[in-house]
């Protein structure tokens, strides 16, 4: 059976956990702002906060941005629901774009008409992995005067051609990114997530608000000579990471370039194999995005049954994912009226599909993933 991802984790990660746990400090401590530190050196960002997973993440992003009850927030339907329900967590409405299908991100053509005077922020998604256009993005934040946060869930590793030169995703295009480390993503810490800024004053809130808005970390206080009263003067949050997550995401972060180095090679080479077949869409790079091929995402024609080919595959060994949700499309937000139709989020939900991706992935599964492909696609 060849599964859609496997984590890189190994003795390393084991033995980074096993050091916080016999150090007799294992919630949010050391770990944590080391963590924090080689992730802002990492992406180039000034500054980076660990929390429990990317959407408390991308819940912060959006508080300090000031995201109130009753705001707007212009973003995509198409991502993982997470993105949305941060919206909603702040009582606010997300106000959904289509999208660009051939990037599977944000049309920013789209963007201005769906603004308002209620809107307070824009929220962009690098989806797969993939960067969107941010100089475009940015640009119209800016005319409108609009903190731009980014979910970089995925995009963990990946790079923006800004100002004519490659910078990480994180280094902080917008105001705000905020990153995951689900399983599912390329860099694990089991859960947890991360925002880098470059507002010295919104860090600080961020690392405030994870803590139950708490005046004084717990690190200070317990390494105080003088007893050290804390105060809440915040509604805060639990959104803390361990430092058992930090330490193992301290050694997925060393082991990233390699990570997204074998990943680009191994989506080079689904390109090699799947060329010939004309039917099946592939994503090709746009000149300001490399991508670290979080997913690999393949659009079937319009004809074939999306669940038929996913099932022929499994059932000849293969794993898939249906592509990207649309949040517009679930209970919850399906009685919101849209600002503007999705036709192009819903048939990519509707006719994509993720291939398996991951470092340890042989030639020979590549070539029994695409051959399958082909063979359950063709017309
Ligand atoms: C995975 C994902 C999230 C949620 O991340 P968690 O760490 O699981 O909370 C949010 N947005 C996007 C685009 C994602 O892919």
């Amino acid at each position: 059976m060849i599964p859609i991802i496997k984590p890189t984790l190994d003795e390393a990660e084991a033995e980074a956990a096993r050091r916080v746990i016999l150090s007799g400090w294992v919630t949010q401590g050391p770990e944590v702002a080391a963590f924090e530190s080689e992730f802002a050196t990492f992406t180039g960002a000034s500054h980076a906060t660990a929390v429990s997973n990317c959407t408390t993440a991308l819940h912060l992003a959006l508080l300090v941005a000031g995201v109130k009850p009753g705001d707007e927030v212009v973003t995509v339907s198409h991502s993982y629901i997470a993105t949305a329900n941060a919206v909603a967590y702040c009582g606010a409405t997300p106000i959904f774009v289509d999208i660009d299908p051939a990037t599977y991100n944000i049309d920013p053509a789209l963007i201005e008409q769906a603004l308002s005077a209620r809107t307070s922020a824009i929220l962009v998604v690098h989806q797969m992995g993939l960067p969107c256009d941010m100089a475009a993005v940015a640009g119209i934040a800016k005319a409108k005067g609009l903190p731009l946060i980014e979910d970089a869930a995925c995009a963990s590793g990946s790079e923006l051609l800004w100002d004519d030169q490659w910078e990480k995703i994180g280094k902080v295009h917008g105001d705000v990114a905020c990153f995951s480390f689900h399983p599912r993503k390329i860099l694990s810490t089991g859960d947890g997530g991360m925002l880098t800024t470059k507002h010295a004053a919104w860090d600080a809130k961020f690392k405030m608000l994870r803590q139950h808005g708490m005046s004084v970390p717990d690190t200070v206080r317990h390494g105080s000579a003088q007893v050290i009263f804390e105060t809440h003067p915040v509604l805060g949050y639990n959104y803390r990471m361990t430092d058992i997550q930090a330490a193992v995401g301290r050694e997925q972060l060393k082991r990233l370039p390699g990570i997204v180095a074998r990943r680009r090679v191994l989506a080079s080479r689904y390109v090699e194999l799947l060329g010939d077949a004309q039917w099946l869409g592939l994503v090709r790079e746009p000149s300001y995005a490399r991508t670290n091929w979080q997913s690999f995402c393949v659009r079937l024609p319009d004809a074939a049954d999306q669940r038929a080919v996913m099932q022929a595959m499994l059932d000849a060994g293969v794993a898939t994912r249906r592509g990207i949700m649309c949040a517009h499309r679930e209970d919850f937000y399906a009685s919101q009226p849209l600002c503007m139709p999705l036709p192009e989020s819903e048939a990519a939900q509707d006719h994509t599909i993720v291939l398996p991706l991951y470092p340890q992935m042989t030639d020979e599964d590549q070539q029994k993933v695409a051959s399958n492909l082909i063979e359950a696609t063709r017309l």
